[in-house]
């Protein structure tokens, strides 16, 4: 499957944690490292959004360890994860930390990556397509055009995917709406009326172009075109749940466009 001339792959020693994004579903927009980490790990500390495919790619033996994180339900605490991280490397295990998406957006895959530093233990990061650009992609929807816009700002809709009291800072979305840029939320279900509110009320008309987009690159996938005025009452009516992202801006309108001719990625 790998082409002739293509660079060789690292070796996955014992002891080592590689720390890598999924991608939003499909295997096949899985990178050729997180398949050949899949291959050869011995453990693999999943997400609850990793999909079941790509997860059927591990080697015949591999233990998959569940370290789901969903907004509400009960879930293991991240200091948990990073403790079995390390003591699994410890044990001399190939330890693959799977996660959806990209490990560095919105995926507390930098904690993880501090907390191996501050254990001495070797890790690698491996990127994956984040939902947030690869979503939209698929959608049809271009996360720039020349036209529209010269930026794109990806931003978390909730607090923390996990609801943690130290996970930071909420946005600040009058000056987000005052950039003028497309607006891309993750996690956006739980504040989607309020974050609606703020931005319309720094300004953002309340016929913006919007679209929410579930479960990207899966079965499952829906996409729904909506207002900004109109996000809550359009996701309550097509009863759009989670994992889903929101997009606000101008380059929503472009996917109109481009629907008679465009192949979908099934
Ligand atoms: N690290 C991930 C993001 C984790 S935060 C990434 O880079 O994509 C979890 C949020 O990601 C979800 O609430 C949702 O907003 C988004 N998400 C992840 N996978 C998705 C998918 N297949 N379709 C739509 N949204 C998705």
């Amino acid at each position: 499957m790998i082409p002739n001339g293509f660079p060789d792959l690292p070796d996955f020693p014992p002891g080592e944690v590689w720390l890598a994004g999924a991608g939003p579903g499909d295997p096949r927009l899985l990178t050729v490292l997180a398949v050949h980490a899949l291959r050869l790990a011995d453990d693999i500390v999943h997400d609850a959004l990793v999909d079941r495919r790509v997860l059927d790619l591990r080697r015949a033996g591999a233990e998959l360890i569940s370290a789901g994180k969903r907004g509400g339900r009960p879930s293991p605490h991240q200091r948990d994860i990073n403790e079995v991280l390390i003591e699994r490397a410890r044990a001399g295990h190939r330890v693959l930390r799977l996660k959806g998406g990209d490990p560095f957006v919105f995926g507390r895959g930098w904690d993880e990556a501090w907390a191996l530093t501050e254990a001495g233990i070797r890790f690698r990061i491996i990127p994956g397509l984040t939902a947030g650009l690869a979503g939209l992609a698929l959608a049809g929807i271009p996360a720039t055009s020349r036209d529209t816009n010269h930026a794109v700002v990806l931003a978390a809709g909730h607090r923390a995917a996990d609801g943690d009291a130290d996970a930071g800072a909420a946005a600040d979305w009058a000056a987000l709406a005052r950039l003028g840029q497309p607006i891309v939320l993750y996690m956006p279900m739980a504040q989607l009326g309020g974050i609606a509110q703020a931005l319309q009320d720094a300004g953002l008309p309340a016929d913006t172009p919007a679209a929410l987009i579930q479960s990207a690159a899966t079965e499952q996938e829906r996409v729904v075109e909506s207002r900004l005025g109109a996000l809550v009452q359009d996701a309550a009516r097509e009863g759009i749940g989670s994992p889903s992202i929101v997009v606000i801006g101008a380059i929503v309108a472009l996917r109109r466009r481009l629907l008679d001719a465009m192949i979908g990625w099934r």
